[in-house]
């Protein structure tokens, strides 16, 4: 018997009880290491959807996971029982023209582990244990933490907006939203070479995580004017998904600047459209990850990128709704992940 985290509607989260899948050749079953509950995991617990994606059946969540190997298909190469491995949530179809351009993130194919993007629904990874491809997993040998290795995903996110926001060695970057992508984007700013990485949120504990990270100055965005912030950046990545701090953003770059939405907006914000045309900024849009994966296992796995602080609790799966509970509140909690035991 295994035992899956459901939410059949919202705020209707349960312990269904689900066997893993048979195994196939290549396949890998796994026990769940850690799963980091995301703010798209929290989109679908409190409103049963996340931007455009609506949860029309019972769905799984969970994408930023990390597992052990238990047992492995007959021409299975990559990964041994025992292992700990990395997952990549991601299944780009590998053929179309997105994928075959380099940007898989964009594939007109996508399966997204716990997503409601597809019907049936991609079913994610809130499970005790669950059978995935092997090409999906990298083995992990060194002495990091299942729950360290969990957060390739949001690192990825992080590494993925950061290349989005172009050149960034010896630039003056601004990050909105002090939550896990604000802070994986601070990581991946400084490991891009950014001369000095500048936080804002509306609240304390997330600033203070954001220093724990590496920020170099943080700034309360509800008590900045204008004034203060222009010409504050160079580059501007908006991870908090807010109209407030998306208008924080496009103040604070300077002319010829660009700003990386990465968070995600409500369904309608007001756009100075006109400010970024005579100021000639560049306004790009960063969604989830593509080879950016790759990167964040080896930044965490040689602790390049140092995780550690932004792990806030860690759940058995029996109390996931507690963990949700506790996740929804930032006063308390920066990454909150569920356990299998
Ligand atoms: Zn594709």
């Amino acid at each position: 018997m295994s035992l899956a985290c459901t939410l059949h509607a919202p705020l209707d989260l349960r312990l269904d009880a689900c066997e893993p899948a048979p195994l196939g050749p290549h396949d890998v079953q796994l026990r769940l290491g850690a799963g980091g509950i995301c703010g798209s995991d929290l989109h679908y617990y409190r409103e049963g959807r996340a931007g455009a994606f609506t949860i029309r059946e019972p769905l799984v969540p969970g994408h930023e996971a990390s597992g052990v190997v238990e047992r492995v298909g007959s021409e299975v190469s990559r990964v041994q029982p025992g292992q700990k491995v990395a997952i990549n949530p991601s299944h780009p179809c590998g053929h179309c023209d997105y994928c075959r351009a380099g940007r898989s993130n964009l594939c007109r194919h996508m399966f997204f582990l716990g997503s409601a993007s597809v019907f049936p629904h991609a079913q994610g990874m809130f499970r005790e244990r669950f059978v995935l491809g092997e090409r999906q997993l990298t083995p992990i040998d060194e002495d990091v933490s299942l729950g360290e290795i969990a957060c390739a995903e949001p690192l990825s996110v992080g590494l993925h907006a950061a290349r989005r926001a172009g050149e960034l060695l010896g630039k003056t970057v601004l990050i909105t939203g002090g939550g896990t992508i604000g802070c994986m984007c601070v990581i991946a700013a400084r490991l891009a070479g950014a001369a000095e990485v500048v936080a804002c949120d509306i609240a304390d504990r997330p600033l203070e995580m954001a220093r724990r990270v590496g920020a170099d100055r943080t700034l309360r965005g509800d008590a900045t004017d204008n004034a203060a912030l222009t010409d504050l950046a160079d580059v501007a990545i908006e991870a908090a998904g807010s109209a407030a701090a998306l208008a924080t953003c496009l103040a604070a770059v300077k002319r010829g600047g660009r700003v990386v939405q990465v968070g995600t907006l409500p369904a309608e914000v007001p756009f100075p459209a006109n400010a970024v045309m005579v100021r000639e900024l560049d306004y790009a849009g960063a969604f989830r990850a593509d080879v950016e994966f790759d990167w964040a296992v080896q930044a965490i796995r040689t602790r390049r990128a140092d995780v550690r602080p932004l792990i806030s609790a860690q759940l058995p799966l029996a109390q996931a709704q507690q963990a949700f509970e506790l996740a929804l509140d930032r006063s308390r909690s920066t990454k909150v992940q569920l356990v299998a035991d």
